[in-house]
């Protein structure tokens, strides 16, 4: 039985994928689909611990060749299954051979402003930390890639070349699916968060920056051994929880147009992958256990999912999957290491392994650069050597949804509360979408070259002029509004006065949901198309309804026609449809994304995120009116929003022939 096979055809396809992917994102950034790189995956077998059981028990793992090995089955001997991977480490296989086979490849895209991530999984006692840590005579994944990563951002920030780079590192451990961070063991359990941008950040977490492999180890060293000292103490809890090295790379253009660019490495030693059914843990254990296995057991449902193509991926569901949302089936080059051990206790344990690891590979990435314009020409940044504030600190001084980094989501500072905001200030709050455009004006500018330096480095002059602009265009959009609600009023009272001309010239109505379009394009051009057609027709209903509905009307109701006609409207929905719709709505706002949600009328970028934040924060809402519980979103927000959404919806079921 060839249990590797089903994915063998694909292999040279995805590698010559995978090797265009630097290439294919040109520093400029590019707007194409980013090229797929399929998850590798590297199986590593390590030696018999001792000489007698090597003597007494013959190996239960042989590998083929260097892709390929066979498990036999002890008790079954017909029953062997063959695996093959990206690659096989046998038992005499060095640290070295691992590092230069499997992970010095990847680091170099961290260069190209990618992210990727080295994983260690296996059963506890198979050599995961051995290969990730190893020891002072074995150095192992970990010291290598610093070691040679420190020596790469040397090199490339030399004086004269283009970039400055600078690295941090952050290191964290999720214990019973709380997330510790290691460098700063007196913080608790820490959130993690996603921006806009798909990133996953952890706000708080602390990260230091790092020049040299001294650097590394000072910060590096302690924390390891608060975490050994822990397994003595607490049953082996190294083997219980999930280790994480967060290194990032940080690039910044040393002349104009003065891009920035960053990098991810995670470096994961993932807790140990046994089935504690079997091992009969108890009491503490079997707690730590059960935290293990769901977090485990999720990563397996996240890997399945994926390499099925599922609509939904349950990232979620676990701390450790919500960390790697961006590691698998994301924007990261990626490299899982199965650790096996050759004893025929560790049979059944070598068995799942190898399985989860061959539905790992079928996983494909989508990496792409990580690239913007730097955010010194919008506000005042730190000095990217200085040290980065703890999360104590850090948590006082920034909001909670912002990262201790340099990024540009970060030096987004919130909007005072003063009215009187500076223009700059007000630059500065821009929401991200508003920004990144400016920021594209200004690539732009910069890119014509001759016709001046780019706007956004330019004295606050310019800038002005642009918030000004956009001011005048908020000013013209509000006057518009009055107008149409006038001209709205205005022939409802006339239809009031004289309904038997009304109904003999149905096009006095005409002029409703054109000045409508006027009105709403400006303010709807991020809301998908179905439902601005669907809106327009639910608009269009709105008039006939409030026609039929007048009709009936005394002639004291019909004196105040806007109010009544815009009171009523939930009327104008069967119970039933209005029952499915705020349903639908409820499901949207706790499980769609960001982009989801701006399909939702009178969802922009910045609501989107807002829901996202409050959401992450209190977990879902149980009814649409908790909207009004967002900051930024007021009470008559959320009416509307309820009826924009809940008629557009209405409209769409009736339309819909099935
Ligand atoms: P895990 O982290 O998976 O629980 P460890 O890395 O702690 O496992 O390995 C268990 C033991 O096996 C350790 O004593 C380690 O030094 C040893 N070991 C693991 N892999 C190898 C290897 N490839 N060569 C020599 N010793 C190894
Ligand atoms: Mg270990």
């Amino acid at each position: 039985m060839d249990a590797g096979a089903k994915a063998r055809p694909r292999r040279r396809e995805m590698a010559a994928a995978t090797s265009g992917a630097g290439r294919c994102l040109s520093k400029g950034g590019s707007s194409r689909r980013p090229p797929p790189a399929r998850v590798r995956v590297a199986v590593r077998l390590r030696p018999f611990m001792d000489e007698e059981t090597k003597a007494s028990e013959p190996s239960c793992v042989r590998g083929i060749d260097s892709c390929s090995l066979e498990v036999a089955n002890w008790k079954k001997y017909q029953e062997t299954l063959k695996y093959q991977f990206d690659a096989f480490y046998g038992e005499k296989s060095t640290q070295q051979d691992i590092y230069v086979g499997s992970v010095q490849p990847i680091l170099r895209h961290l260069l190209e402003g990618q992210n990727a991530s080295v994983l260690a999984y296996g059963p506890t006692g198979a050599g995961k930390t051995h290969t990730m840590l190893g020891s002072p005579e074995q150095p192992g994944v970990i010291p290598r890639a610093l070691m040679d990563l420190l020596q790469l951002t040397r090199e490339e920030s030399a004086e004269g070349r283009p970039w400055d780079l600078s690295v941090t590192m952050s290191y964290l451990e999720i214990y019973q699916e709380k997330v510790l961070d290691l460098l700063d063991p007196a913080s608790g359990d820490l959130v993690i968060r996603e921006d806009c941008r798909g990133n996953i950040l952890i706000p708080g977490l602390t990260q230091k920056p790092i020049a040299s492999f001294s650097d590394f180890e000072q910060h590096f060293l302690p924390a390891s051994r608060n975490r050994s000292v822990g397994a003595t103490r607490l049953n082996q809890r190294s083997s219980r929880s999930h280790a994480v090295l967060l290194v990032k790379v940080d690039q910044r253009e040393r002349l104009a147009p003065f891009r920035q660019r960053e990098g991810k490495l995670y470096l994961i030693d993932l807790a140990g992958s046994e089935d504690n059914r079997r091992t009969g843990n108890q009491g503490i254990r079997l707690k730590e256990s059960g935290a293990i296995n769901s977090s485990l057991f999720v990563l397996g449902k996240v890997v399945d999912a994926l390499s099925q193509g599922l609509p939904r991926i349950p990232y979620r569901d676990s701390k450790l999957t919500r960390l790697l949302q961006d590691s698998l089936g994301g924007s990261a080059h990626s490299i899982i290491i199965a650790n096996i051990a050759p004893e025929r206790r560790f049979y059944q344990d070598t068995i799942s392994a190898l399985n989860f690891t061959a539905r790992s590979k079928e996983v494909i990435n989508r990496p792409f650069t990580n690239e913007s314009l730097q955010p010194h020409a919008l506000a005042p940044v730190k000095p990217s050597q200085k040290e980065l504030p703890g999360p104590s600190e850090a948590k006082k001084a920034k909001g909670p949804e912002q990262e201790s980094t340099g990024s540009p989501a970060s030096v987004t500072a919130p909007a005072p509360a003063s009215e009187k905001l500076s223009l700059l200030g007000k630059l500065c709050s821009m929401d991200p979408a508003t920004m990144e455009s400016l920021l594209s004006l200004d690539r732009l500018l910069g890119s014509q070259g001759s016709h001046g330096t780019p706007l956004l480095n330019t004295p606050k002059r310019e800038r002005m002029a642009l918030i000004k602009t956009v001011e005048e265009k908020n000013l013209e959009i509000e006057r518009l509004k009055m107008k149409q609600k006038e001209l709205e009023a205005k022939v409802l009272a006339q239809e009031a006065q004289d309904p038997k001309d009304k109904e003999n010239s149905p096009t006095v109505l005409q002029p409703l949901p054109s000045c409508t379009d006027t009105v709403a394009k400006p303010l709807r051009k991020a809301v998908v198309m179905p439902l601005q057609l669907v809106q327009k027709q639910a608009e269009s209903k709105i008039h006939i309804l409030k026609r039929g509905h007048k009709r009936k009307l005394e002639p004291s109701i019909a004196s105040k026609p806007v109010e009544k006609a815009e009171d009523c409207w939930e009327l104008q929905i069967s119970p039933e449809l209005l029952a499915h719709g705020r349903k639908k709505l409820l499901d949207l706002l706790n499980e769609g994304s960001v982009r989801d949600l701006r399909s939702l009328h009178l969802i922009g970028q910045k609501k989107a995120q807002l829901i996202m934040g409050w959401r992450e924060l209190h977990g879902p809402f149980s009814k649409v009116e908790d909207l009004e519980q967002v900051e930024g979103i007021s009470g008559k927000q959320v009416e509307s929003f309820l009826k924009a959404n809940l008629l557009g919806l209405a409209a769409g079921q009736n339309c819909d022939p099935s």
